[in-house]
């Protein structure tokens, strides 16, 4: 698509969210805004992240396909251009070659300028592994390719079945919220929050980005090991996305899942004494309010 139709289609998009206040209220409607942000969340951060980019555990080919396309619906690109991108945010973290630094670059451009006006970050090399080793599969090339059908479909289903105020609180709002939840992965946590691990780049932990962007506002734990498939390390950690993964591994849908080395651990626990690295859930600085 031309950049101007793309960028016009963006800003549409973020402006729609204002068509709540045009629709009578009902908490059905909540409900609904919850369902559509929430799931489309754990579609991005299972299969985008913490499998496509990640290889933190493997699943079925019809699971993956199903959570694919759920990212795919969240309107922020294909599978293969998000993971692929992803990578090199890892490789060059806060440095020069990060696609999405608000070190580097600012808050405007690190939160959405990056993906709607650096022709930089357009397209992923042929030798990023994302590209190199899901490229070819087709559900996934055409999903990649063919990326603003599943968002396009899912506002049509939204006005069949509802009119206009499932369309602007199935649709709308959640895609908006959805939108600046993943966005707040790049800016807020590598501003601010708590740094339980001191990393080479700026990430931080905080308890309200890992909310709404369902566990991945753990970043700091994350980028100190990305191959985990829980970004939360201890269980007051709200990761609602691992315990999706956990599930689909009771269900015999997943395998192999990727834990955090006894070592991570030991280094968290270096980092404030008084815990020893065996009772994880005893730091008092950090267990949830009695
Ligand atoms: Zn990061
Ligand atoms: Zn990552």
């Amino acid at each position: 698509m031309l950049a101007p139709v793309t960028t016009a289609v963006f800003w549409l998009v973020q402006g729609s969210a204002i068509t709540v206040f045009w629709v009578p209220f009902s908490w059905g409607l909540v409900v609904l805004w919850a369902a559509s942000h929430f799931l489309r969340a754990i579609g991005l951060t299972l299969a985008f992240h913490r499998y496509f980019a990640h290889r933190a555990f493997e699943m079925t080919r019809g699971a993956r396909f199903l959570w694919a396309l759920a990212g795919t619906a969240a309107m922020q690109k294909g599978p293969i251009w998000w993971a692929g991108n992803h990578i090199d945010h890892h490789k060059h973290a806060d440095r020069e070659g990060d696609p999405h630094s608000p070190a580097m670059s600012g808050f405007y451009h690190a939160h959405i300028g990056w993906f709607l006006h650096d022709t930089r970050w357009k397209r992923v090399a042929a030798t990023n592994p994302v590209v190199r080793d899901f490229g070819s599969v087709p559900e996934l090339w055409f999903l990649d390719r063919y990326h603003w059908l599943p968002p396009l479909a899912l506002a049509l289903v939204m006005f069949g079945l509802g009119g206009w105020p499932w369309l602007a609180w199935g649709f709308c709002l959640p895609t908006v919220t959805l939108a600046h939840a993943t966005f707040a992965i790049n800016t807020v946590n590598h501003l601010w929050g708590t740094r339980r691990f001191a990393t080479r780049d700026d990430s931080t932990n905080n308890a309200v980005t890992a909310f709404f962007a369902v566990g991945e506002g753990w970043h700091n734990n994350h980028h100190r090991y990305q191959r985990a498939a829980c970004n939360g390390f201890y269980w007051w950690e709200f990761d609602p996305t691992y315990y999706a993964i956990r599930l689909m591994e009771w269900a015999g849908l997943a395998w192999n899942l990727q834990p955090v080395p006894a070592r991570i651990y030991a280094e968290a626990a270096a980092g404030r004494p008084l815990v020893p690295a065996a009772s994880r859930v005893l730091d008092p600085e950090q267990a949830p309010e009695a």
